[in-house]
């Protein structure tokens, strides 16, 4: 359902997730989507808003709104309620009322802001930004999809490090002959060579003299499109011999309805 999204309305998609499991929501409510939108695209913030300041007293407001409950492992795979489903249709129909082919950050926030009786709505009129308003300044910008990195080439942002485009594009379709099932990363038993120093992951060479197990020595796994290190209690996603962030898997490996992974498309 996602394959017209660029990689940013993508994240905030991937971030509302989490800020809904971090609130223990049992649904993907339309301020789990704003603070997905406003972490990811700080143009709204500062053209939109008026600025950080703003950022602040939506999540305060969202804090005290929200009973407080214990938070639910990012491992489960939380639905979208039925505001914020109208929200991503109403994104789709703003993408096509200003011609753009992809559906941005942009667009979800005037779905947002369409959706008049969600609190994320609630929440933007109360900071003085009106659909009105926001449909004549986001008409006036290029479209998010045509945006590219400040030196020309494209960049994708991974765990806050810059990576290039290509570079990602590379690893990632290497990844995607495998299938990848979401695991808890555990640390793994080595065979540490007492004769010459290095370590081994064959525990079956073990024989307490030369070859010394360690249990639980390999204590962080690489990452295998990004090289972000996994630690023990990380949810990650296997192919029962490499891992890959639960970031990574989500944005650039997981495969839509289509069967295709279409964020480099966009
Ligand atoms: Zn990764």
């Amino acid at each position: 359902m996602f394959e017209r999204y660029t990689e940013k309305a993508r994240r905030v998609i991937f971030f509302a997730r989490y800020e809904a499991s971090q609130f223990g929501s049992p649904y993907i409510e339309t301020e789990h989507l704003l603070l997905g939108l406003l972490r990811e695209n700080k143009v709204i913030t500062a053209k939109l808003l008026s600025g950080l300041d703003s950022v602040e007293v939506i999540r305060r407001k969202i804090e005290a709104a929200t009973a407080h409950k214990e938070h639910i492992s990012t491992s489960v795979d939380l639905p979208l309620s039925n505001e914020s489903k109208r929200v991503l249709g109403y994104a789709g129909e703003e993408a096509e009322r200003l011609s753009h082919k992809h559906i941005g950050s942009e667009h979800l926030l005037l779905g947002l802001l369409r959706e008049a009786s969600g609190f994320a709505a609630h929440l933007l009129n109360e900071e003085g930004l009106t659909l009105e308003n926001a449909r004549k300044e986001i008409a006036t910008w290029p479209p998010e999809a045509e945006l590219r990195g400040a030196t020309g080439e494209r960049t994708v942002e991974i765990h806050g490090r810059t990576f290039s485009f290509g570079y990602i594009l590379k690893a990632s379709r290497a990844s995607r002959d495998f299938t990848w099932i979401k695991r808890e990363w555990k640390p793994a038993d080595i065979v540490v060579d007492k004769e010459q120093g290095g370590i081994c992951f064959d525990v079956s060479v073990a024989d307490g003299k030369r070859f010394q197990i360690q249990s639980g020595g390999w204590t962080k796994e690489p990452c295998a499109v990004c090289d972000w290190q996994l630690e023990a209690g990380d949810e990650g996603f296997t192919n029962g011999r490499r891992w890959i962030c639960a970031e990574c898997y989500h944005r650039f490996i997981e495969r839509n309805d289509s069967g295709g992974s279409a964020w480099e498309s966009t």
